[in-house]
């Protein structure tokens, strides 16, 4: 028996999961991925890795609180390096073309001086490993449903594997479905007959989220562009360009390959969400950079392409963690309780470990 269960190794899962262990509790964590990060993704290619989720993160100088210390830590692991803002520029559409303006100029980027983007030479997953030290963690295990026993004395959680391993079943006293809010919404809904609070429920289907396609593109010709980051206004497919080659350590980009991450904006993907040709979808979005921006930019030497389908939360945040109000403990958060940024995430993943420590140790 566990004392908790976590299902999702995301920053919100793995923060709250560390914390617990800290404090003392024998803690297991739950992913239906191979890795750790979720949002906080990076894939490998042949000779580097890109970024495909959250390609930085951000953080307020002025804030001293633990995600300030997090952020510290991960700095003087060399883990993230800051991400000028002076690279980051914005394209504006004029007469069917891109033309770029430096982002601090125009202000709205970033609205406060304060903020500071960084960006992880490592990959994005290597913030998420960072919080997974002796952790437990079942990867590759989607959790397909959660119910208390018949004595109510802890909650049992089932799954089934999205690898070649066998299903497992976990008991725990309490637990935290830390994943985005509709991923959460299938696995609460069965609990209505066991009497889960209707006002989560309700708070969950109030959360809505954008899709996004994200397409990876690499070059072996063509500039090496001055910009690491373009943000796009008005344009109907692209909404963010990343230029992974200025994250990475000088070694690791000699064999001459850069790579673009190129996030859609919400409403193209949520008109294309489904088609099955993810190669055409890809070709589509790169096609159309190439006659927006550069004509070479049409033509990489290999692209990838993935579908999120919940990849930004984008309005209905209930403020708080959901609680299910039930026997025994049940917290249902994610960065959609307060925000859609990486620090939304922890910082609710740490508001969730001091909630369940308090009714634990009562
Ligand atoms: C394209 C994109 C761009 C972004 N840009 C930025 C940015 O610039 N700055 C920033 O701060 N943030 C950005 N974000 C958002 C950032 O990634 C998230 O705020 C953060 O990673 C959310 O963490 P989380 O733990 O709440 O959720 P997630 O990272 O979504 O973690 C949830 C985890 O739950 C797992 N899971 C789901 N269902 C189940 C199940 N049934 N069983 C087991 N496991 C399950 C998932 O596999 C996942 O690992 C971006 C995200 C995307 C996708």
């Amino acid at each position: 028996m566990w004392d908790v269960a976590i299902a999702g190794a995301g920053i919100s899962g793995l923060t709250c999961a560390l914390a617990l262990q800290e404090a003392g509790y024998r803690v297991i964590v739950v992913d239906k991925s191979k890795g750790v990060g979720g949002r906080a993704a990076t894939r490998r290619l042949e000779h580097t890795w890109v970024d495909h989720g959250a390609p930085t993160l951000s953080r307020n100088l002025e804030d001293e609180a633990q995600y300030g210390t997090y952020v510290t830590t991960l700095l003087e692991k060399s883990l993230i390096q800051p991400w000028p803002a002076a690279q980051i520029y914005r394209a504006a559409v004029h007469q069917g073309r891109w033309h770029l303006d430096k982002c601090e100029a125009s202000g709205t980027i970033q609205d406060s001086g304060t903020i500071q983007d960084y960006a992880a030479p490592a990959g994005m997953t290597a913030i998420a490993k960072a919080l997974t030290d002796n952790l437990d963690i079942c990867r590759a295990q989607r959790v397909t449903k959660v119910q208390l026993d018949s004595q109510q004395s802890y909650w049992q959680i089932a799954t089934e594997a999205t690898a070649k391993d066998l299903p497992i079943t976990l008991r725990a006293r309490a637990l935290v479905l830390a994943m985005p809010a509709p991923q959460a919404l299938d696995l609460c809904t069965p609990l209505l007959e066991a009497g889960i609070d209707p006002s989560a429920i309700a708070a969950l289907k109030n959360v809505r989220f954008d899709p996004c396609i994200t397409t990876m593109a690499g070059y072996r010709s063509g500039e090496n562009p001055f910009w690491s980051e373009l943000c796009c206004q008005d344009d109907p497919i692209i909404q963010r360009i990343l230029c992974d080659r200025h994250k990475r350590p000088i070694p690791e980009v000699e064999h001459g390959e850069t790579w673009f991450v190129i996030h859609s904006t919400p409403v193209f993907a949520a008109q294309h969400f489904h088609e099955s040709d993810l190669t055409a979808l890809g070709q589509q979005i790169l096609e159309h950079l190439g006659q927006v921006y550069r004509p070479w930019m049409a033509q990489p030497f290999a692209f990838q392409v993935h579908r999120w389908r919940y990849a930004i939360a984008s309005g209905g945040y209930p403020g708080d963690p959901l609680s299910a109000n039930m026997s025994l403990p049940l917290w249902i958060c994610g960065d959609w309780c307060t925000g859609n940024k990486i620090q939304d995430a922890f910082e609710v993943g740490l508001d969730v470990a001091q909630r369940i420590h308090h009714q634990l140790s009562v």
